[in-house]
């Protein structure tokens, strides 16, 4: 839409006056116009004849069509006729470098992978270069499928958050803390050294937050645990961390320091509410009265846990103690696909077979668990995970078109039970645009592509 010439409008911050019939309207960078949208806040509700307003980076209004024109005037603006307008997806777990790995071990189970597949390949392999072009991959793949925000446990952050910087992605890093030496540190102390250093350098970057990562109860010593416990309370920084994905792990817990990792994990100061137990598969009563005591998020991650044989995370009995969940897809080299769409679908799957009860997890709750779910466990709710104004505009538009995903007769359930991630035409995050129909609009993928073969043929030799 061309400026009105001639005129000189005020900007959207020099006038609060804009619901006024009598105030000029508003200059704004960008109306998108969508056929529904679903706010996620209020919850369970699916708007029409809304356009969704944004201004530097935000969301400005949800405003009713009929008022539009005469309220702002937007640089751009952007009709979706036949598309769902929904919150970024917040992947609440992941390792996005391992997408370089995609496919390089399959069936096997978790102890074996990593022992014999995973471990040996980053010990050879792991450096800022695999990260860069292993993040870039996994980028790439979650813009198209509608995911804005992911929450990363890798090696070298600082070469992630190159990638976040070049593809326009919001990300939340990992500050690792890990007692296996590695190409990256040579012990706890040295992991965490490195990733408090990337984010005092980066802790102003507008689309980068950060998490200490302790990787798991397995693999971090007491002594650690305890640093990172001082270091979450100095900063103020949350805690994600892999708990109670296979029953072995509880198991061998047992036999080593005769607790359960969560009552260890409670002993020394690791749950809390702004702790993300990522998997929490392998629960009995006891261990959700525990999380729950401690207000500690989930990161609900089912394709992993059922590819890995670990079991299936108890969601409804989680989310009947008031325990917040997230979705989260793990690394590429597990799952094998970033695709948080599906994770959904297959959440709700589970928990209606598990249950026997159909009306477990609905779709708005669903939805939920991709967005602001996410949004939560990552700390990240004040700014992300739901069509409110003041929020940042992180967006993920689905087009219903073709003979799949026709009739419509509930946007809702038809994102779960219909659609799916190549349905995802739009893309938005900070206001911009990163996928415009079905195109990644900032960086190319046949790059991206091209470098994992380069990468295939590596790990190949
Ligand atoms: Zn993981």
């Amino acid at each position: 839409m061309p400026d009105m010439p001639n005129r000189s409008r005020p900007t959207l911050s020099e006038t609060t006056a804009v619901d006024t019939v009598t105030a000029l309207p508003a200059r704004v960078d960008l109306i998108l116009r969508p056929r529904w949208m679903i706010p996620v806040v209020p919850a369970g509700v699916v708007l029409e004849n809304r356009d969704l307003v944004i201004h530097e980076s935000r969301i400005v209004a949800l405003c009713p069509r009929e008022q539009t024109a005469q309220r702002y005037l937007a640089s751009s603006t952007e009709d979706l006729p036949e598309h769902v307008l929904i919150p970024g997806l917040v992947n609440a777990h992941c390792h996005a470098a391992m997408a370089l790995m995609r496919g390089i071990a399959d069936d096997q189970p978790l102890q074996s992978w990593l022992e014999t597949a995973i471990w040996p390949l980053e010990s050879r392999w792991a450096s800022t270069e695999m990260v860069r072009d292993g993040t870039l991959l996994a980028c790439a793949e979650m813009l198209r499928a509608g995911i804005t925000t992911f929450n990363d446990m890798y090696f070298f952050p600082e070469a992630a958050a190159e990638v976040v910087e070049q593809c326009g992605i919001r990300a939340s890093l990992g500050i690792l803390a890990f007692d296996v030496p590695s190409a990256y540190g040579h012990d706890a102390d040295d992991y965490l050294n490195k990733g408090l250093a990337v984010r005092d350098a980066l802790r102003d970057h507008p689309r980068l937050s950060f998490m200490l990562a302790p990787h798991a109860p397995y693999t971090v010593s007491d002594a650690t645990f305890e640093r990172v416990a001082m270091l979450a309370a100095q900063t103020n920084l949350g805690i994600h961390i892999h708990v109670h994905e296979t029953q072995t792990e509880v198991d061998q817990s047992l036999q080593q320091y005769g607790e359960r990792p969560i009552e260890r994990l409670e002993r020394l100061g690791i749950l809390g509410p702004q702790t993300l137990a990522v998997h929490s598969v392998a629960l009995n009563d006891a261990d959700i009265a525990v999380l729950a005591r401690h207000n500690t998020q989930v990161a609900h991650c089912p394709t992993a846990n059922l590819k890995l044989a670990s079991g299936i995370a108890r969601t409804t009995a989680l989310q009947g103690a008031g325990i917040n969940i997230g979705l989260g897809t793990d690394g590429a080299a597990g799952n094998n696909r970033l695709d948080l769409l599906s994770e959904a679908r297959l959440a709700g799957l589970l928990a209606k077979g598990a249950s026997g009860d159909a009306s477990a997890l609905p779709a708005h709750t669903l939805i939920y668990m991709a967005t602001l779910g996410g949004a939560r466990a990552l700390g990240l709710s004040e700014r992300i995970g739901s069509l409110e104004p003041g929020k940042q505009a992180d967006l993920c538009a689905i087009r219903f078109d073709g003979a799949a995903t026709q009739p419509v007769f509930d946007p809702a359930s038809h994102i779960l039970y219909a659609a799916g991630r190549e349905h995802v035409s739009d893309v938005w995050v900070d206001g911009q645009s990163v996928v415009k129909k079905k195109q990644l609009a900032q960086i190319s993928e046949e790059e991206v592509s091209l470098k994992a073969k380069l990468w295939q043929n590596r790990f190949r030799g």
